[in-house]
Formats: structure tokens, sequence, C-alpha cells
């Protein structure tokens, strides 16, 4: 009988054991399954934070081209520009900073290694 790492929460547990005693974790004798596993875990976290980042970044170029359309034509909806434009200024701040979140969340998750 031999001690290892449960690949789940770190913990020390028995080879012997199908699951992990302190997380639940069923064990896999195959460490390549078991990095498979992980590697999945961490794409789909990352895949997350990539097609959120990428909404987000949308959503900043529309508010961009609303802003962009709305001061070449000045004579449009002249009564309206100010709340369309105080709306796509907050549209374009909040997908900036939803887009450096998601990078940041990429970055720590990716350093964190899953
Ligand atoms: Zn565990």
């Amino acid at each position: 009988m031999a001690i290892v790492h449960c690949y789940a929460c770190g913990k020390r547990i028995s080879d012997k054991a199908p699951s992990c005693p302190h997380c639940g974790a069923v064990r896999s004798s195959d460490p390549e399954a078991v990095a498979e596993a992980r590697v999945r875990q961490q794409s789909i976290k990352l895949s997350k934070f990539n097609n959120g980042s990428m909404l987000a970044l949308v959503a900043a170029g529309l508010g961009f081209l609303v802003l962009w359309f709305l001061s070449s034509r000045p004579e449009l909806v002249p009564e309206l520009q100010p709340t369309i434009k105080w709306l796509a200024k907050a549209l374009l701040a909040v997908g900036l900073t939803g887009y450096i979140v998601c990078r940041v969340m990429m970055v720590w998750y990716k350093r964190k290694g899953g």
C-alpha cells in the first residue's frame, strides 16, 4: 500500500482507496486520465472566461460604434442623443471592465493550474 495525493483536494490518501475519503473524488489509477481530467476542467473554465471576454469586447465595441455613429450624425434624433450617448458610454465602460476582469481571471487560472 502506498500513499498518494488526491488529484482534487491534494490530501494524502491510500492508493487502494477507490475514492478520496476527504472530498469524495473518484480516484483513477491511470495518471494520464487524471491529468486529462484536470486539463479538461481547466479548459472548461478558461473557455467560459474566454467567451465572457469576447462578449464583453463585443459590448464595448458596440458602445464605441454607437458613440462614433451619433457623433458623426449630430442631426439624428438630437433630443435622444444625450441619453443614447450615456448608455453607449456605460456599455463601453462595462464591456471594457468585463473584458479586463475575464482576462485577469484567465491568467490567474492558468497560473493556479486549474
Ligand atoms: Zn480529495
